[in-house]
């Protein structure tokens, strides 16, 4: 399946409607967000790169996020809001607002590494990832948290009110119009996101806790363009296209009113999909540190970048981390030409220079083939 269409007939979308993505599967998907009902993402028909990219950071979030661009109407939001029923549950400390790892000391907020080094009981549960949305209207304080310092003067006290960065940790931190936000939130954001961690200074009193994520970003192209430093330093990005495939359509409407008819009906006939792509990315996990990469695919990344002129190392990185994700995720145990072919595109193509008066762009996927020639490697 290689089609990239799939946008969801957005034209017979209810009036009363107001969010910003239109999708039929989109508008489902905010409707039963307000029963506690999310539509499955296994249903989400078509749209395969997207689907695709999600998998990969869930898989493995060094991957380094995904940013989805398309027009009104593209199922984004849907996917990203469906994609943490198929993510594995995590172990945390019950109580820590940064809800830390039990078992994991360098991973841990300074008090729970104090609490465990006392040898205390930490209070462990259970729990379900979230996405953690980001509101365009967030303050930085609202964003990154804020100190206390009055009382830091005063009784030399740290207080620290936990903000967005402390509640993503170990989540998917969720930005929609990404390309609206603020300049500077952004910067905060994806620091906090290179580094793992949010350093909050204020007045020479600082605090730091840990701020793991899964960064996702929505945005229409129409609305404005992101700057190209932050395009860079998603991971991946994907552009989602409207769907022209009548089956495709009538799927759609299929699935819509089938869902919307019976949410918990239409949920349990996607319940067999849904526990087996929750096994799969668990298991990806677990595999993923013996996926080898040999070193003629180690060139052929290296080489597609040169060819490309792709700027810095981070091409580089990120195409061996989704290549390797995505071969772990298939249950292979190397990479292969044909892994990094699927994931070439997404890694690579936000990083290529447009020149302004070059006649024609660099393409992602003729350089992929002219590399892999060249070093006689099977597709
Ligand atoms: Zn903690």
């Amino acid at each position: 399946m290689t089609r990239r269409d799939g946008s969801n007939g957005e034209n017979d979308r209810p009036q009363s409607m107001t969010d910003h993505d239109t999708t039929d599967q989109a508008s489902t998907a905010d409707e039963a967000a307000s029963t506690g009902r999310t539509f499955p993402f296994t249903a989400i028909v078509d749209q395969a790169e997207m689907k695709r990219a999600l998998v990969l950071n869930a898989v493995n979030p060094d991957v380094g996020g995904v940013l989805i661009r398309g027009e009104r109407g593209t199922a984004k939001s849907t996917a990203v809001r469906a994609l943490v029923e198929v993510l594995p549950e995590i172990e945390a400390v019950a109580d820590c607002p940064y809800g830390c790892p039990p078992d994991d000391h360098d991973r841990m907020c300074s008090d729970c590494r104090e609490r465990h080094d006392a040898d205390e009981d930490l209070p462990v549960e259970t729990r379900p990832m979230r996405v953690v949305d980001l509101p365009l209207n967030a303050s930085e304080d609202r964003v990154v948290g804020s100190i206390d310092l009055e009382r830091a003067v005063q009784a030399g006290e740290r207080e620290f009110e936990p903000g967005i960065l402390a509640e993503a940790n170990r989540n998917v931190l969720y930005v929609d119009e990404v390309n609206l936000l603020d300049d500077h939130i952004v910067d905060v954001l994806l620091d906090a996101a290179a580094m793992g961690e949010n350093i909050v200074e204020r007045e020479g009193v600082s605090f730091r806790h840990p701020s793991e994520f899964i960064l996702v970003g929505t945005m229409n192209p129409e609305e404005g363009d992101l700057r190209p430093q932050l395009l860079d330093r998603f991971g991946l990005v994907v552009d989602v296209e409207g769907v022209t495939e009548v089956d495709d359509r009538v799927e759609i409407s299929r699935r819509r009113a089938a869902f919307e008819a019976d949410p918990d009906a239409f949920r349990i006939e996607y319940a067999d999909e849904q526990a087996t792509l929750r096994e799969d990315i668990v298991a990806a996990r677990e595999r993923l540190d013996d996926v080898a990469l040999d070193d003629t695919i180690a060139r052929l990344i290296a080489g597609m970048n040169i060819e490309l002129d792709v700027d810095g190392h981070r091409g580089d990185i990120t195409l061996r981390r989704a290549a390797r994700t995505l071969a772990a995720f298939e249950g292979e145990d190397e990479v292969t030409a044909r892994t990094v072919r699927h994931v070439a595109r997404m890694a690579l193509e936000h990083r290529l220079q447009r020149l302004p008066f070059e006649e024609e762009d660099q393409d992602v996927m003729s350089v992929f083939h002219d590399v892999r020639r060249e070093l006689d490697l099977e597709d």
